[in-house]
């Protein structure tokens, strides 16, 4: 564990004269195409905070995308990959094998829904997991098609672009996509057109019509969900509809694969966002959080569609990087031995009655949601729907100027959403909203 102090402090304008120079050595060497939500450079981060090379320190409302779930600098996940490091970084599991990875298969098997056998293959990132579900599930089902969902995001390789809902900024030019691709609703309650009451049911007829009219049932290897979508603005899909798309992908011999890349581990209080409707996905996706900060992904399912695919079929030369599982290990531990599901839905008590009060006095947050430490607002012009991203960019802004790091998202760009990291200090929530609640005072 480190010593940084957990506490704000804004010592420069943002960003400071050293970010300032870092940024212009940026400009000149870093590709265009990778942008970054604050122009400020990282110098240490732990806990709920994050320290600049000037000595500001953000209250973290972001954990780099829901991946530091267990800190920055978790004190179980630096001892166990800094063993690691020491003893070798690297054989390639397909050359020479090693425990780690087991061992995180062993616990992935474990802690992911239901009692059937369970087997995983280990990779680097997201969308590679996503990628191998898909080779996986056409393997098991000797079908093509894929069926994702409106407001769904899955990656940034061709195929897992393909997955993706949203052209602008995932999409735009860098086509053509993978095909046997098909996109179906999702229960988006809060925009769908007959309310939020009747969102699962309708949206959940209208996916299953779309797929057996414009796809036919038999064609499909995989159904793909997020149980919370992430990317696409926070979307807890409406009672009922999960349910319901398992249910249909059961009854016609459909893999179903539950992303749970950014939902997983402990986010929404849950292991996994689909326990909270009872889900018990064929395959599941993990990634972000799964490893404390070093990249890991893996796919986890049903042991015989696992098995699907051929030996040497499935692979990579980096997946199931030791020092990556001994950090997956000590991320598991550290959830296990703090209780970190119920830190997150801690956390959601915390958030979602202040979050509440600020819809009640402002009346641009159209929407409060989400579940545990995934909670999201939904920012609109005053006394419509329409979606209002001006106002969500510049609470944002206002919120980093005062040393709280806040990510938007959503397909209007219009969510300002929290994923604090699970052992971040109430104090420092508290402050963070604060914050948040003087920005929108001000705007
Ligand atoms: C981030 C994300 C991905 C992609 O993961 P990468 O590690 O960025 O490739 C896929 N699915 C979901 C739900 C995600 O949030």
């Amino acid at each position: 564990m480190s010593t940084l102090p957990q506490e704000r402090r804004v010592v420069t304008a943002i960003p400071g004269p050293k970010s300032q120079e870092l940024q212009s050595r940026r400009t000149a060497s870093v590709a265009a195409g990778v942008g970054s939500v604050m122009p400020v450079f990282a110098a240490r981060a732990d806990g709920g905070i994050v320290e600049d090379v000037d000595g500001n320190r953000f209250i973290d409302f972001g954990s780099g995308i829901a991946v530091t779930t267990v800190g920055a600098s978790a004190e179980a996940v630096v001892r166990r990959a800094s063993a690691q490091l020491a003893d070798f970084t690297h054989t390639c599991f397909m050359v020479t094998p090693y425990e780690g990875y087991v061992e995180v298969a062993e616990q992935l098997a474990e802690l992911t829904p239901g009692d059937h056998a369970k087997k995983s293959a280990l990779f680097n990132s997201g969308a590679e997991a996503v990628e191998n579900a898909v080779k996986i599930a056409r393997a098991y089902t000797k079908r093509t098609a894929v069926v994702v969902f409106d407001h769904g995001y899955h990656g940034r390789t061709n195929l897992t672009m393909a997955l993706t809902s949203k052209n602008m900024p995932y999409k735009q030019g860098f086509g053509p996509f993978a095909p046997e691709v098909y996109r179906v609703p999702v229960a988006y309650g809060y925009r769908w057109p007959t309310g939020a009451e009747n969102a699962g049911a309708e949206a959940s007829a209208q996916a299953i019509d779309q797929i057996n009219k414009q796809v036919g049932a038999e064609n499909v290897a995989a159904i793909i969900i997020e149980p919370v979508l992430g990317e696409g603005g926070f979307i807890e899909p409406a009672k009922g509809f999960l349910p319901a798309i398992r249910q249909f992908a059961s009854d016609n011999g459909i893999v179903f694969v539950a992303d749970e890349i950014q939902s997983g581990f402990c986010r929404t209080g849950q292991w996994f966002a689909c326990e909270d409707e009872g889900i018990v996905p064929d395959l599941i996706t993990t990634a972000k959080g799964i490893a404390g900060g070093l990249p890991l992904s893996a796919v986890t399912g049903r042991a015989e569609i696992m098995d699907a695919a051929h030996s040497g079929g499935l692979g990579g030369t980096y997946g199931g990087n030791p020092v990556a599982c001994a950090g997956a290990l000590g991320a598991i531990e550290t959830m296990r031995e703090l209780d970190l599901n119920a830190k997150a839905k801690r956390i959601e008590e915390v958030m979602k009655p202040r979050l509440t009060a600020m819809q009640e006095k402002f009346d641009i947050i159209g929407d409060v949601r989400g579940r545990g430490a995934m909670i999201a607002i939904e920012l609109v012009k005053s006394g419509t729907k329409e979606p209002n991203p001006e106002a969500t960019a510049q609470i944002a802004k206002a919120c980093h100027t005062e040393g709280v790091l806040v990510l938007t998202t959503g397909t209007y760009g219009n969510v300002v959403r929290f994923l604090p990291p699970l052992v971040i200090g109430e104090e420092l929530l508290t402050d963070g909203l604060d914050v948040l609640e003087a920005a929108f005072a001000a705007l």
